[in-house]
């Protein structure tokens, strides 16, 4: 058992007694067999515990009310909590916090949908509620809008959204797609935003605003608040979708490629998610693999490969609407890529809705089903196995945003190429970036770690080398793994760190006693706070 920092194992029994009364002795976990389903299954610290960053037991409420006595027991006690909505973070820490001792706040429980408004098209959750819950909820109720689901379902609309995850549809940006917050803050007030602050307010869920400085955006990757409900807008159950794949022949194709792209984003064409893949990487054409072995150019790779017809790059689009609609946009797009010489376009799927979910399953299109907003988990189970097939159970994510421009990606493909030579780490996974932000590129890169303590701190340490890298390129990261966070806060550097400081006074005024969450996205409360 691993106590909060200076507190002691007496005052640390009387607290959880105090927060037994409070939800239920059945709902305050302190062994250690409870507490390890609260650890990072992911951790890059395996067989470190004495690093690892480990709870010290956790409390699930069943209620508002019930978050706030326990946050009022918390600042008596100094108990620090980690909230958690369904903790299925994984590869960005899981459910673990970010300082060992702290308890995590798991609100599992309180997991109702409070409205859907179809008409309107959003809807108001609890934290509990996963994409699975509230996909069957839509179907049994038979309504008529989709979800934007990320790639596992099994996460919360609520709990993704406040770590800015994303997904493919028009709504695929969750934490820019919500409207309207409930939270509890430090000192046990509950507030909520925009017009949520009007008594029965029906513009809650559908008016961001409100009056004066707009807030909720304040506890999204935070540790400001408790965020106990959620609007979020919703995509009317379309008529047709449809999908295509680009394929643009030659490296240096990729500034006209992504000028064509930010045109079609910027002028809401496409509005769903796409990938840009050096595709030609993956090829087994015996000339393609030899000359990757020789470490050819990028340039002279697309020279080969278009002498054999085989592309450099690859996307694949997504078209919603009506089909006259999607019809007129595909001939648009069809029209743009003209002007690259070579490019071919080939149709993929092609949607009437309602539809039997069964018929979407698409082995050449493992994103079929997410892209027309149907939790599954086939994607996490692929990568999943994969990593359990090498006994590499460990895994980080670290996500460099960079503007979708040619001249910034083929930079940051030689900056981070030639990293990974300096740091020994062979060829980055740079292969596939994605646009899950309007103008913008996430260059995910994944860090696999084992059980060897010796290799997973080479790797962690060559890990915050990277960030470090990126940072001095101007690129931060959209989220990050606990591990990481002061690191990716630390290049976030302008004006002596104003932006950090300017947190801090934040923190400070919300939460004098620094009980929640101590550390998350490098913020850190005075009494924890290093010089
Ligand atoms: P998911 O439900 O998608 O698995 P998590 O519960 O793991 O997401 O939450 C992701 C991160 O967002 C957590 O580590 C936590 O820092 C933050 N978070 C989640 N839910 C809340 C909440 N209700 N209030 C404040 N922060 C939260």
């Amino acid at each position: 058992m691993q106590l909060p920092p200076g507190v002691s194992q007496e005052r640390f029994n009387e607290a959880t007694s105090r927060f037994a009364r409070v939800v239920g002795p059945e709902w305050v976990f302190t062994s250690d067999e409870d507490i390890d389903l609260y650890r990072d299954v992911n951790t890059p610290f395996m067989g470190e515990e004495d690093l690892e960053y480990i709870p010290s037991g956790a409390i699930a409420p069943k209620s508002v009310e019930e978050v706030q006595e326990i946050v009022r027991i918390a600042n008596e006690f100094l108990i620090p909590l980690w909230p958690i909505s369904t903790g299925r973070n994984l590869a960005y820490g899981g459910a673990a916090p970010r300082l060992t001792g702290t308890m995590v706040l798991d609100l599992k429980r309180m997991n109702r949908v409070l409205e859907v408004n179809e008409k309107l098209a959003y809807v108001l959750v609890e934290p509990g509620v996963s994409y699975f819950d509230f996909y069957r909820y839509l179907r049994a109720n038979n309504l008529k809008v989709w979800l934007d689901c990320p790639d596992p379902g099994w996460g919360s609309l609520i709990g993704n959204a406040l770590d800015h995850g994303v997904g493919h549809t028009p709504f695929r940006d969750h934490f820019g797609s919500h409207c309207g917050m409930e939270v509890v803050l430090p000192n046990g007030e509950l507030i909520r935003t925009g017009p949520g602050a009007i008594p029965n307010s029906p513009s809650w869920n559908t008016f961001k605003y409100g009056f004066g400085p707009h807030i909720s955006p304040m506890f999204g990757q935070s540790n400001f608040g408790i965020v106990t409900k959620m609007g979020f807008w919703l995509l009317p159950e379309q008529q047709a979708a449809r999908d295509c794949v680009v394929q643009v022949p030659l490296y240096e194709n990729v500034t006209p490629f992504l000028e064509i792209m930010a045109h079609l984003v910027c002028s809401s064409i496409i509005d769903g998610s796409w990938q840009i893949e050096r595709s030609i990487r993956q090829s087994q054409d015996p000339d393609i693999r030899a000359a990757l072995e020789k470490g050819v150019s990028n340039e002279e790779l697309g020279q080969i490969g278009a002498k054999k017809g085989i592309a450099y790059w690859w996307t694949r689009l997504h078209f919603y609407g009506p089909p006259g609609v999607i019809d007129a946009k595909y001939a648009y797009v069809r029209e743009k890529f003209a002007a690259i010489p070579g490019t071919t376009i080939t149709l993929g799927g092609d949607y009437r809705f309602p539809l039997d979910p069964d018929t979407v399953d698409n082995s050449e299109d493992l994103f079929a089903k997410a892209s027309l907003g149907i939790p599954e988990l086939a994607i996490f189970s692929l990568t999943a196995q994969a990593r359990a097939a090498q006994s590499l159970r460990g895994q980080a994510g670290f996500s460099p945003v960079i503007p979708a421009t040619g001249p910034e990606l083929m930079r940051a493909h030689r900056d981070f190429t030639e990293a990974f030579r300096e740091l020994g780490l062979g060829a980055p996974t740079l292969d596939v970036v994605w646009s899950w932000f309007d103008r913008s590129l996430v260059m995910l890169m994944g860090m696999i770690t084992g059980d060897d303590p010796q290799a997973n701190k080479i790797k962690r340490e060559n890990f915050k080398r990277l960030i470090a890298i990126a940072g001095e390129n101007g690129w931060g990261a959209y989220r990050t793994a606990p591990l990481f966070m002061d690191e990716v806060m630390a290049v976030h550097s302008f004006n002596n760190h104003a932006l950090r400081r300017f947190h801090e006074t934040v923190k400070d005024a919300l939460d004098p006693n620094g009980i929640l969450a101590p550390g998350k996205s490098g913020i850190w409360p005075k009494r924890l706070r290093k010089s």
